[in-house]
């Protein structure tokens, strides 16, 4: 049995697999530009950020009806519940289903077919997290927010996310501002190719919770410092880190100084279909890699379910700790 942890750093959409890819291709009848489902496999060896993002939103596409959201969401259900995913808080991108004709209902409907019955089926309770893609305009993002006023029972907060650098969190204020009123909960990558600044902002001008990534933390020690103090939660993606550069290899991930230092950190999976693995997977390769021991892996996924957003349900954040602490290596 798999250590229990919480997934909290994870997009929906980038957990389609090639297999799947071509099964809605199919369905929807949209014409995708590979072979089959070997081509496609190879086309997801990437080079970088950006041969990345062409990528991923290239093969959005095939996601069409509400039944394609439940089964994108259901396929990567099944593949959390395997690694040991005992709760998910999910990410999704609607401005990029939107601009392609997707109306922001079938989105959270489709989704929340899956979700809804996700503890019944998979064992795994989930939140719906939903981000403003910060290469787009503030206008747009704020569109976005009032078109997801009818679904606001099925969001439980708001995230920020695609290409960092020359987006500054400031960009943003008047959105999270307007998300903070209507009560949802607020998170934004931030330190993941930005600078240290970024995170500073994130948190001073946005109010957000916790940070997505917040890797680049580490260059700024009074940021360290103030980021144990305040006990704020780091989503961080290992296995991500490496396949988009971000650090070179991952036995020079600096999670366990990280860890060393106090910070509350957790690990994820962020785009598994792309990055190489799951949650477990990113478990697996910090262990190997890093020489992490038990008591760290226990601390991580002690973590990851101290930085849930599961305020409106102790009785289950307890539940889920118990188990971490009951698991035998
Ligand atoms: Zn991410």
């Amino acid at each position: 049995m798999p250590l229990p942890k919480a997934e909290l750093h994870l997009h929906i959409e980038g957990t389609l697999e090639p297999e799947l890819a071509f099964e809605l291709a199919a369905r929807n009848g949209v014409e995708l530009p590979y072979a089959d489902t070997d081509e496609l496999r190879k086309a997801y060896d990437f080079e970088d950020l950006q041969s990345f993002l062409n990528l991923y939103y290239e093969l959005m596409a095939v996601l069409r009806t509400e039944r394609d959201f439940e089964d994108l969401a259901n396929a990567y259900l099944a593949r959390a519940a395997a690694q040991g995913v005992r709760h998910a808080e999910i990410f999704f991108d609607p401005q990029a289903h939107i601009a392609r004709g997707v109306a922001m209902g079938t989105v959270v409907e489709g989704l929340w077919r899956a979700l809804g019955e996700s503890e019944a089926r998979h064992g795994v309770s989930t939140q719906l997290i939903m981000c403003f893609l910060r290469d787009e305009s503030a206008g747009s993002a704020l569109r976005t927010l009032e078109a997801a006023k009818p679904y606001l029972d099925r969001i439980v907060g708001v995230g920020l996310d695609s290409a960092e650098v020359g987006h500054p969190p400031v960009k943003f204020r008047e959105v999270y501002e307007a998300a903070a009123a209507l009560g949802l909960r607020r998170v934004a990558h931030a330190g993941e190719e930005g600078p240290p600044a970024y995170i500073t902002e994130a948190l001073d001008v946005l109010g957000v919770e916790r940070i997505d990534h917040g890797l680049r933390c580490v260059e700024d020690p009074a940021l360290v410092e103030r980021l144990v103090r305040e006990r704020v939660p780091l989503t961080l993606c290992p296995l991500s880190n490496v396949r988009l550069r971000t650090v070179d290899v991952l036995a020079d991930h600096p999670l366990p100084a990280m860890l060393d230092a106090g910070l509350l950190c957790t690990v994820n999976s962020d785009d598994p279909a792309y990055f190489g693995g799951y949650a477990g997977d990113n478990f697996d390769a910090v262990r190997s890699a890093l020489g992490l021991g038990e008591e760290r892996l226990r601390e991580l996924a002690r973590n990851s379910f101290l930085a849930s957003f599961l305020e409106h349900d102790e009785e289950r954040r307890a539940r889920y700790l118990a188990e971490v602490d009951a698991y035998r290596f």
